[in-house]
């Protein structure tokens, strides 16, 4: 019989944490901690098998799981030596999901379950702590209110019913904190809950605790399928199929009086990954009081200062974690009256500065090896570390002006303006529009995911380091500054008051997630410090440890990557700053970028507009020294590198006016009139430019501008190889899809490199090849490779051609594609392997088997995208190529796919060195 419900208890568990698939993560790792000897209380896991058989089987569970619950149950009173529903010794436990993957905070949780009114009088007999008990109670009847029985806010501005309550109670007593109100006020608490959770939803409050535990286990399972778990999942691709655990555990109190207390803990600075114990803790309070923000935490520290025995345990349990785990891990802990227990660890989620630094310290530290270093750092989070930073001037200037509004904690690091709004659907929505906000709450709740995604950045008034803002905000990699407690938030009127300024909605502010400043109005940013060392030169390396330890990462990523990285860039600066990130080539210039820079446009357009041949060679005449000058400049910055250039691309019509007042002064330029222009331009018009006269088509009809750029590319070579630079160019002919046509283009480029040659009496080596970017090209690869040196894949076009979607128009459609699942993902952003890649390897394939070591690359925008670069890598491209700012993901992308594959394929080029 399958075994659905695995217990953990008394230093042994049925679970351990490689069955994190099975038992979630939390439940795996309540096991493994149980299993190397650390305090945790007794419980019991029911697998994600079981949230799988509830959503196949119409919200029903498996027919043994009643006896297995049961069994277990009796192990875990065994050994708490307590009772569950017991009137004399009764056990009380927790509710909790745990999916493979963490999602905080995204599913329910209920906590003190077991309680009941006659539970609770005899606990009071028992405790003779009738304040806490109510306290339990109390907070129970709440949680079960909101999650099983489903009183809760239901609009945007409203505050949480059960929150309204209390608030109107601590009113009548004239208090101002929870832990202010008495036994008896709580027990009031329990009795008006109850009285709303009737009237509002019609149920009654169960009393049995059977009941109770059967209800919550229904809502928790059910919670892996509410709208914010579901927006959590498709945002980290978390699939639906992975279901939730359950774990039932016996409730320890963190609420039972003075001496005992709750906390969180990361075993290292999650914000900057120093290695420090870095945590919060706040004695007489449950868990989601540390989590939830609602009173502001103490760190650490201070528990070394106010309980040394506590803290030395602790420490001792974050060094044995560290060493077992290998990994930085957070971890949740309880004191119930001067006793330790572990009630939560797990890998713990960090900023990218903090994932690079622990990655390169446990290196140091010999606790991993560079390999697994490679592994801990996502290769996305590196844009984190090329974002802006406050310009310290600027920032100064604001300060001195009186414009620092307040200091809060520094949750997630980096800088960030935005116009203020206050709730999380207006975050979204003024982001829709196109606005840059800032989510100011008084704190944020799960709820409010799609906003904080949506935002700039995340301010809130109370919550420490590891409220749910900060948690979230660092993940997402979102600047965060909370527990900003001299904030006055009003939801209702969209205002806040603050040192006597009062900010409205749509105001700007800044916040500095690096500081915990937050300033009222725009402060300029400026670049990051990788990016003062690599692009500004304006910082030392010896003076930028963030930029060290970078550097390390990427050293290791170049040791292990096959794939080559190159650039696309058309311009001179655009491939020197490609160098800096580690550019080995440029595997995309787009020439006809060059067409709009200062000067060029003119000539270009009456090339266009030219009637005769003799008028369209006039002008490319005056474009040829142009050009030239260009490939010039970005031979000398490439210094060596291969260079891919091809030749023209788009449609006319996207190099001539428009309008009227532009189109006039076209024509005082050409000397022509204006209704000439204007037919002229008229007759460029297409249905369907993207599959219309562009691409080789291009220089099939107009076979002197392939002539005139051919030869600015190669004069270029020559000049540059006459002043001592070696040069590579390789030519490649865009929107090929029949072998006559690149024969055509070859046959113009290689006479005019003859020509050059000869006249300049420099010689220097050059490629012919071809983009791969609409699906003949693909499917005719072995006709094609008979004349290209060279494949590059147009996987824009190529996906545009492959799935019949235009790449300009699909806006409309895509979101609600994926979103319905119709489409994985975006599929011009991630490559589609299963249709466009498919095309890939036929035409790789068939293109390796006419000409073997054909060097095939991609140039379209996935090229810089991680998991299209692993895609990359398995069908063993020679490289990727990518904007210059996508070059170190690239790097880290490729390198981590080399790591993954056991054994490289048949045929993968030889590793890099
Ligand atoms: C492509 O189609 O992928 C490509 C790189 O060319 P462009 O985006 O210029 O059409
Ligand atoms: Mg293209």
């Amino acid at each position: 019989m399958k075994k659905y419900v695995y217990f953990f208890g008394h230093g042994k568990a049925e679970g351990r944490a490689e069955l994190k698939g099975l038992l979630g993560g939390k439940g795996a790792n309540l096991a493994e901690m149980t299993n190397i000897g650390l305090p945790v209380p007794a419980g019991f896991t029911m697998s994600t098998e079981v949230c799988t058989y509830y959503y196949a089987n119409k919200r029903t569970y498996p027919r043994s799981l009643t006896t297995e619950v049961k069994a277990a149950l009796k192990k875990v009173e065994r050994s708490m030596g307590a009772k569950f529903g017991d009137r004399k010794n009764p056990l009380l436990v927790s509710v909790r999901s745990g999916a493979r993957a963490s999602m905080p905070g995204m599913m329910d949780t209920i906590l003190n379950l077991g309680l009941n009114d006659a539970v609770a009088e005899s606990l009071v007999a028992k405790t003779n702590n009738p304040r806490f008990v109510y306290d339990s109670y109390r907070r129970f009847v709440q949680m079960y209110g909101d999650v099983v029985l489903g009183l809760k806010p239901v609009h945007k501005d409203e505050i949480d019913p059960f929150e309204v309550i209390i608030e109107a109670k601590k009113k009548e007593k004239g208090v101002h904190l929870d832990t202010d109100l008495t036994a008896d006020d709580m027990k009031e608490l329990v009795g008006a809950f109850k009285t709303a959770i009737k009237k509002s939803t019609g149920h009654d409050f169960p009393q049995d605790p059977l009941k109770q535990l059967w209800g919550a286990i229904g809502a928790v399972f059910g919670s892996w399928n509410n709208d914010r778990a579901i927006a959590y999942r498709k945002m980290y691709d978390i699939p639906e199929s992975w279901g939730t655990a359950v774990n039932i555990q016996s409730m320890v109190f963190g609420n039972m009086g003075a001496d005992s207390g709750t906390g969180v803990a990361f075993t290292r600075d999650a914000a900057t990954g120093e290695n420090i114990f870095y945590g919060e803790f706040l004695m007489n309070a449950q868990g989601e009081d540390v989590v939830a923000g609602t009173r502001t935490p103490l760190p650490i520290a201070k528990l070394a200062e106010d309980n040394p025995r506590i803290y030395k345990q602790l420490d001792a349990i974050r060094k044995k974690l560290e060493k077992h785990y290998r990994d930085m891990m957070d971890v949740e802990f309880t004191i119930q009256q001067d006793k330790l227990y572990m009630l939560q660890c797990r890998v713990g989620k960090r900023t990218a500065f903090a994932a690079i630094k622990i990655a390169v310290d446990m290196v140091s530290e010999r606790l991993i090896t560079d390999k697994e270093a490679l592994q801990r750092v996502e290769p996305d989070q590196l844009n984190q570390l090329l974002r802006p930073v406050f310009d310290l001037k600027e920032k100064e200037l604001a300060v001195k002006g009186g414009r620092l509004l307040a200091k809060g904690l520094n949750a997630g690091p980096g800088a960030a303006s935005g116009r203020v709004v206050f709730n999380a659907p207006d975050a979204e929505e003024w982001k829709s529009r196109g606005e840059q906000v800032i989510l100011t709450r008084i704190e944020t709740s799960p709820e409010d995911i799609k906003g904080m995604n949506a935002a700039e950045g995340i301010l809130t008034a109370r919550g420490g380091m590891t409220s749910h803002a900060a948690l979230v905000a660092r993940q997402m990699g979102k600047v965060c500054v909370a527990g900003c407690s001299t904030l006055d938030i009003d939801y209702p009127t969209h205002t806040m008051r603050v040192k006597g300024h009062v900010i409205k909605e749509g105001d700007w502010i800044s916040i500095d997630g690096t500081t915990g400043e937050v300033i009222e109005g725009k402060v300029p940013t400026k670049a990051s410090e990788v990016l003062q060392v690599l692009i500004d030169k304006t910082l030392d390396p010896k003076d930028a440890p963030i930029y060290q330890q970078y550097a390390r990462v990427m050293a290791w990523a170049d040791k292990y990557r096959r794939l080559k990285i190159r650039t696309n860039a058309d311009q001179p600066d655009q491939s020197r700053n490609a160098i800096a990130f580690g550019a080995e080539g440029i595997g995309l210039c787009r020439t006809e970028h060059m067409f709009f820079g200062d000067g060029k446009i003119g000539p270009m357009r009456e090339m266009i507009l030219a009637d005769t041949v003799e008028d369209r060679k006039k002008a490319l005449a005056r474009l040829l020294p142009l050009q030239r000058e260009d490939f010039e400049g970005i031979f000398e910055a490439m210094a060596g590198r291969p260079v891919t250039i091809r030749t023209i691309d788009p449609p006319l019509h996207e190099f001539v006016p428009h309008d009227e007042k532009a189109q006039r002064e076209l024509a005082g330029q050409m000397g022509i009139s204006y209704e000439k222009v204007r037919s002229r331009v008229d007759g460029l018009h297409e249905f369907n430019p993207m599959l219309g006269f562009r691409g080789c088509r291009l220089g099939i009809i107009f076979p002197e501008i392939t002539e005139m750029q051919s030869r600015a590319i190669f004069e270029a070579a020559a000049n540059v190889k006459a002043r001592g630079i070696k040069v590579e160019p390789e030519i490649m002919i865009p929107l090929v899809g029949n072998v006559k046509e690149l024969a055509h283009q070859e046959r113009i480029v290689r006479r005019v490199a003859g020509e050059v040659m000869k006249e300049k009496g420099v010689k220097f080596p050059y490629l012919v090849g071809t983009m791969i970017e609409i699906p003949r090209g693909a499917l005719t690869a072995d006709e094609i490779a008979t004349v290209a040196e060279f494949f590059s894949f147009g996987t824009n076009d190529l996906t545009q051609t492959t799935l019949g979607v235009s790449r300009d128009d699909a806006a409309r459609f895509i979101i609600p594609y994926v979103e319905q699942e119709i489409f994985p993902k975006d599929p011009f952003e991630v490559l589609d392997r299963v249709g466009v890649g498919s095309l890939m390897k036929i035409a790789i394939e068939k293109g390796r088997a006419v000409r073997p070591g054909l060097k095939v690359g991609i140039c379209g925008e996935h090229g810089g995208e991680p998991s299209s670069v692993e895609f990359c890598h398995q069908i063993n491209l020679n490289y990727v190529s990518c904007s210059p700012f996508r070059v170190p993901i690239a790097r880290l992308a490729a390198a981590r796919a080399a790591l993954a594959d056991v054994k490289p394929a048949k045929g993968a080029p030889k590793r890099k060195k």
